[in-house]
């Protein structure tokens, strides 16, 4: 099959030089930073997927908008803007600007969740996750089932399993669960979209119960783009329109805005009712932690750049050309048939590795091995989610073995062109044909927590 590429909505008005390295020089680098992509210098890639978050190209209007930020502690007349941006975009009372996603969630999990409390979601992000843990909360997924086979193709693989989740805070007893939270697109389960009515489901659970529900929004406009092509309810909504209708069924949402609001930096809260006794805690927590509620450890440049970027990344157009980068790029790795979390997501393809490598045990890092390949092949940087990044059992020591082995492409925001594409399809076609020659890593060195960072690893030979 062949997919169109589409073009993209733009043109291009300033330009960042790229080296390209021979491969004998890549072999080196790779080399001296230990196998680890990490400790790669970024003047060392050339073609950097490692994430799409803060790595995205600001348009002429947003550069202007850092121009005529207005950079008062209070006040700040960017500080509106954004709020009648958030306020218009999703349809919420209230709008607190944060420093990125994480400090979102740092300053409203606590508010929502104490000691003892779980948090129930269709998958955590990872910092999601930890911050769920640091407010004294344990956190459960409840995603639908398909998510956990690359294979099969569906629709809304980010949906949560709605008769797991009844089923579980009836096991933990309602007065246990303090939230539940829905991540739009579903970043773990590869970027895959959750539909409307799999919202409305969850949150008569959570009416039910009395559980409040909130929604990790960071991909919500890439969420509402897959929502407008797969569900047949909303084939003639705009985006706009299916963003209201599903963030109207929650009650809260924290955002990191280095995503789809198209910047380098920000974050969001949002609270729907105007309910300001929450909002009071949220802002004490804001002004101990961000900065005074005015700017929220944003300069007043960020603010006025995310208020623009927030329309931006619901531009259809811009949905179009950038889901259809990911629908190219997928097309033809179905061609030469390498296996990867199917259908494409939003942000960035998984690569199966597992299915690449199977001489590859897990223990030797399937995923990592081919993202060193590569970066040795083409100069490109991914990052390996599985075996690798999930590291050892904190009890017995033992290395743990990862539902999936995925080695992620994530594509940054109007950087990249169809001849880059182009490069990493051929790369892995050239890395699938000498798959059975490819050898595994073992690890030289690891800190105890999150070695993926920065662990030394050494070829197995
Ligand atoms: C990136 C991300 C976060 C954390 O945001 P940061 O801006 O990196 O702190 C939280 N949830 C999801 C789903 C994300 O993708």
């Amino acid at each position: 099959m062949t997919i169109k590429y589409v073009a993209e909505p733009f043109r291009i008005k300033m330009v960042e030089t790229l080296k390209v390295l021979s491969r004998e020089e890549r072999e080196e680098k790779i080399k001296d930073a230990k196998y680890n992509l990490f400790n790669l210098k970024s003047e060392d890639v050339y073609i950097d997927l490692c994430t799409d978050s803060g790595t995205n190209a600001m348009s002429s209007e947003q550069w202007a908008g850092i121009m005529v930020g207005d950079e008062s502690y209070a006040g700040s007349k960017s500080y509106f803007k954004l709020m009648e941006a958030g306020k218009d975009i999703f349809g919420y009372e209230i709008i607190q600007p944060v420093h990125q996603g994480r400090a979102a969630e740092k300053v409203l999990f606590p508010v929502l969740i104490s000691k003892g409390k779980y948090a129930i979601a269709n998958m955590f992000f990872d910092t999601t996750r930890a911050h769920v843990e640091l407010a004294g909360g344990r956190a459960i997924d409840c995603v639908v089932e398909e998510a956990k086979d690359p294979t099969i193709r569906a629709p809304f693989k980010g949906n949560m399993d709605v008769e797991k989740l009844e089923a579980t805070i009836n096991e933990l007893g309602k007065e246990n669960v303090g939230l539940v939270v829905m991540t739009i697109t579903n970043n773990s389960a590869g970027g895959q979209p959750v539909s409307v009515q799999n919202m409305r489901d969850v949150s008569a659970v959570c009416k039910k119960y009395g559980i409040p529900l909130d929604i990790d929004a960071a991909r919500f406009s890439e969420n509402a783009y897959f929502v407008k092509q797969r569900e047949e309810e909303f084939k003639n909504s705009s985006i706009k329109e299916i963003t209201r209708e599903m963030f109207s069924y929650a009650d809260t949402f924290s955002m990191s805005a280095k995503k789809d609001a198209i910047v380098n930096m920000g974050g969001l809260i949002g609270i729907k009712e105007d309910d300001q006794e929450l909002y009071q805690k949220v802002k004490a927590n804001c002004i101990s932690n961000e900065g005074f509620t005015t700017y929220g450890g944003l300069s007043g440049r960020d603010l006025e750049a995310l208020a623009i970027g927030l329309y931006e990344g619901q531009d259809e157009d811009f949905l179009t050309y950038r889901i259809g980068q990911l629908e190219y790029l997928a097309a033809k790795l179905d061609n030469a048939g390498i296996a990867y979390q199917a259908p494409v997501g939003g942000h960035g393809l998984f690569i199966d590795a597992k299915a690449m490598f199977p001489q590859i045990p897990y223990y030797e890092y399937p995923a990592q091995a081919l993202a060193i390949e590569l970066y040795k092949e083409a100069g490109i940087r991914t990052s390996e989610i599985g075996s690798y990044m999930m590291g050892n059992d904190p009890d017995t020591g033992e290395q743990l073995e990862a539902q999936f082995e995925f080695t992620r492409l994530a594509v940054p925001r109007r950087v990249y062109t169809q001849a880059h594409f182009d490069i990493m399809a051929d790369a892995l076609i050239a890395i699938k044909d000498r798959a059975d020659s490819i050898k595994g890593y073992r690890i030289a060195w690891q800190p105890m927590i999150l070695r993926h960072f920065q662990a030394h690893l050494e070829p197995i030979v």
